[in-house]
């Protein structure tokens, strides 16, 4: 089994996730390189559920 198994699309990119209010990186993930995220996840600065965008 090797990393690069045909078939499989681009590997996936790691990418931080920003709270869109006080910019700050609260959360990792990854995804595909056509992909944009945007979630809504609990900042603990502003301590309360943000938009959380992608940042590298
Ligand atoms: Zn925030």
């Amino acid at each position: 089994m090797g990393e690069q198994a045909g078939g499989w699309r681009a590997a996936r990119i790691a990418v931080s996730l920003a709270c869109c209010e006080c910019k700050s990186r609260n959360y990792k993930t990854t995804k595909a390189p056509d992909q944009v995220v945007s979630l809504k996840k609990f900042c603990k600065q502003c301590k309360k559920h943000t938009v959380h965008n992608e940042t590298k």
